[in-house]
């Protein structure tokens, strides 16, 4: 599998979920077994020596990849969610998005001092979304914070917005 072929498995969905947006449906890679093997072996070279403790994934559809990393790498997985879906007690965050304000939770005790994590989405638009999410995983003090996107849309700038401290990757560019 090349890195063309995934990319061409990703399909275009013009003016969804709005009017003007090019939604990028990876449920046709997700579906292929070839695709989500070069994902898996992608992100495990990407991710190997870095020393990563959890790996965070973001709900929905960062939940698809980030469990698969996470066993390769024999890490435990963290969920990210919207506010109000996780049972125990959390620490929150809120930021805006182009319609109103949105809230994403982590348990309490799901992040140590000692963890060197990996925030993994399925892409990167604004990147409102995850920088939010380091925010919030800041909030643990944690000792070290890598971001993973399986796709980046390069034309609406997302890295500016992030810490200097945090390293981004992603595997495909559009
Ligand atoms: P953002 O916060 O703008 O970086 O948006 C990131 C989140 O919205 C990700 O979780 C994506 O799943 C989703 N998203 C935003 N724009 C697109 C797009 N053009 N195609 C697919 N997913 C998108």
């Amino acid at each position: 599998m090349t890195e063309e072929q995934v990319k061409k498995a990703i399909r275009d969905i013009p003016d969804f979920p709005s009017k003007g947006i090019l939604f990028k449906d990876l449920t046709t890679a997700f579906k292929e077994p070839s695709c989500m093997k070069w994902f898996e072996n992608e992100l495990y070279k990407r991710y190997k020596d870095k020393g990563i403790t959890k790996i965070v994934g973001i709900e929905s559809r960062g939940f698809v990849v980030a469990p698969i990393l996470g066993n390769r790498l024999n890490i435990g997985f963290v969920p990210m969610r919207k506010k109000g879906k996780l049972p125990a007690e959390t620490v929150e965050i809120s930021y805006s998005k182009e319609y109103g304000i949105d809230t994403i939770e982590l348990h309490k005790d799901s992040l140590t001092t000692d963890d060197i994590i990996l925030i993994h989405d399925d892409l990167l638009a604004t990147g409102g979304t995850m920088i939010a999410a380091c925010k919030l995983a800041k909030k643990f003090n944690v000792k070290k914070i890598y971001v993973n996107f399986l796709v980046e849309l390069d034309f609406l700038d997302g890295r500016k917005g992030f810490d200097e401290d945090i390293e981004i990757d992603s595997l495909l560019h559009f």
